[in-house]
């Protein structure tokens, strides 16, 4: 069962994970998320979700105001077929950004997926992948 306010989602999942306990989701991702996750009709566990500025900075090369850190991101661990069809459902369920992580071991696959909005050099919607 979940203890936020989305039924399909944790906090646990959700809060940064660097021990300052912010969770910090975007209220619109979030819902987006949720229809996604409705239609997508399998667990979508989240292995990154809201990052606060110094664990963001830390972890990832998009530094202190990376994506996770509006709170308007997610990576959740999905592989294979699943995985296929996740990509095939974001867009037309509002996502402007997917990340695909699909090499090396299952457990270790991800894809991220955001709403982040159109920036300079940046277009939306987009896709890119991880080394
Ligand atoms: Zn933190």
């Amino acid at each position: 069962m979940s203890d936020t306010q989305w039924p399909h989602f944790t906090a646990a999942e959700l809060t940064c994970r660097c021990g300052c306990g912010r969770l910090e989701m975007d209220g619109r991702f979030m819902a987006l998320l949720e229809d996604l996750r409705v239609a997508f009709g399998k667990p979508l566990p989240v292995t990154s979700g809201y990052r606060c500025s110094e664990h963001n900075a830390a972890i990832s090369i998009t530094g202190p105001n990376g994506p996770h850190t509006s709170g308007a991101a997610v990576d959740v661990a999905v592989s294979g077929e699943d995985a296929y069809d996740l990509v095939a459902l974001a867009k037309a369920a509002g996502m402007s950004g997917v990340g695909i992580k699909q090499h090396g071991p299952h457990h270790t696959r991800f894809i991220h997926l955001d709403t982040l909005p159109r920036a300079a050099g940046q277009p939306r919607p987009t896709i890119w992948s991880y080394k």
